[in-house]
């Protein structure tokens, strides 16, 4: 592998074998000789940002588990301009429930810059991954020898009818559909595979920290510690509904002191991040702090010191702010949609909630008792050790594309 100094190691690949303390090593040899009848392949994962969401956070580090397994693994990240990307983002907000003005000029601006991405791309790969909407077209462009999957990570309860029919006919040339959760299947021809996506915990937003470490984050960022910190890390976008988070925390403050953090970045095929960043600067106040930050040192930090965190999203297709907050044995209270559902067990390992209101009757509850949040934590980290470690998410994977090499 290159970037390995024989005498000296530097840098290694991530691998399963990390993970035998926390699977066990009857899962670990599981895993790889799963991989290693993969072994001769060579894959390829094109999706539309190397920063920012969570699909780059799991392809960072899946694509590295899948070479240190020995599957030649690659990934691409079409390019486009801003009217692409802003074109993306409606096709994106319209397939979680929006509505979509898809006009011809739209159609054009979308098909042209993927067609141009496939004349560079040359995708002759023995399994082509396409993430999400934005280079979903690309398939049109090539005469396919081998199987194309179309990963699909958006929360799909209620995808807008109007911008379904014009994707499908996409969609309907690959040989797999996968989305995060079986009620986000759709009418289609093409096979579908439900796989919930999961975390690395050795990255740097997961890796153990020091007090000393997280003490020198937060007050990197003067962020006061005096009181208990209140947080929520996403993207600046509407469907995390910073705003609710907001307005829930103003209720509690009625009933205790605490301190909300709301940490945020934006990813780079994200065109209408900034003018939510703009709009929730707006209520800060002394104890409301927003911070936009591209620093997963901090995000980790703060998910570490919290004593709740929120993921109070109206839409979200998994949420790994949610299992990544849970790994570290910290309270979530999350909203009651998607794949956050299917992380926290309410009342078991985090909270539910479906309103503005309850989330601030839990925020009260949980900045009031140290013993609710241990036992809510304690439980919230097993969950994500049995069910949402990348090892799962990469077995689950070798299966499916095992499945098409039979
Ligand atoms: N994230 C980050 N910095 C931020 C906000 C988010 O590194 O300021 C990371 C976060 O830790 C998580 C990912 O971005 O790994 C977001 O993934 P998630 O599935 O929660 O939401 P998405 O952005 O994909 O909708």
């Amino acid at each position: 592998v290159i970037g390995i100094d024989e005498e000296k190691p530097v840098f290694r690949l991530p691998s399963v074998e990390d993970y035998e303390d926390l699977i066990g090593p009857e899962a670990v040899t599981r895993i790889l000789s799963k991989a290693y009848a993969l072994r001769d392949l060579h894959l390829i994962n094109v999706n539309s940002t190397y920063y920012g969401g969570g699909v780059a956070q799991i392809l960072s580090s899946l694509t590295l588990m899948m070479n240190a397994a020995g599957i030649q693994t690659g990934w691409r990240v079409i390019e486009g301009r801003p009217d692409f990307f802003s074109t993306t983002k409606k096709m994106h907000n319209a397939l979680q429930g929006d509505e979509i003005e898809l006009t011809p000029l739209k159609k054009k601006i979308y098909e042209e810059v993927v067609f141009e991405n496939a004349a560079r791309m040359h995708l002759d790969h023995d399994v082509v991954i396409v993430h999400d909407p934005q280079p979903l077209p690309l398939i049109r462009h090539y005469r396919k020898q081998s199987p194309w999957i179309w990963r699909c990570h958006l929360d799909m309860t209620n995808p807008n009818p109007e911008l379904w029919d014009y994707l499908s006919p996409f969609i309907e040339q690959y040989d797999a559909v996968v989305m995060s959760l079986p009620e986000y299947a759709q009418k289609l021809t093409t096979p579908q595979r439900f796989i919930m996506p999961a975390i690395n915990p050795f990255s740097s937003v997961n890796e153990d920290m020091s007090d000393a470490e997280i003490d020198e984050r937060l007050a990197h960022y003067d962020i006061p510690t005096d009181l208990p910190l209140v947080v929520q890390v996403s993207r600046f976008d509407k469907w995390k509904d910073p705003q609710g988070v907001i307005k829930a925390f103003k209720i509690a403050q009625k009933e205790v002191d605490a301190t909300l953090v709301l940490v945020g970045n934006v990813a780079t095929d994200d065109p209408e991040g900034q003018e939510v960043f703009e709009a929730i600067c707006e209520c800060e106040e002394e104890r409301i702090i927003v911070l936009s930050a591209q620093d997963t040192a901090l995000v980790n930090a703060l998910q570490r010191r919290a004593a709740v965190v929120l993921q109070k999203s109206l839409r979200e297709g998994f949420g790994l702010t949610v299992s990544e907050a849970m790994w570290k044995g910290t309270a979530v209270i999350g909203g009651n949609v998607g794949g956050i559902r299917y992380q926290i067990v309410d009342g078991e390992n985090g909270y539910l909630v479906d309103s503005i209101e309850q989330a601030a009757s839990r925020i009260v509850a949980l900045v009031q008792d140290e013993e609710l949040r241990q036992r809510l934590g304690d439980a919230a980290r097993e969950t994500v050790r049995e069910k949402f470690l990348l090892t799962r998410l990469f077995e689950e994977w070798l299966d499916l594309i095992g499945s098409f090499q039979a």
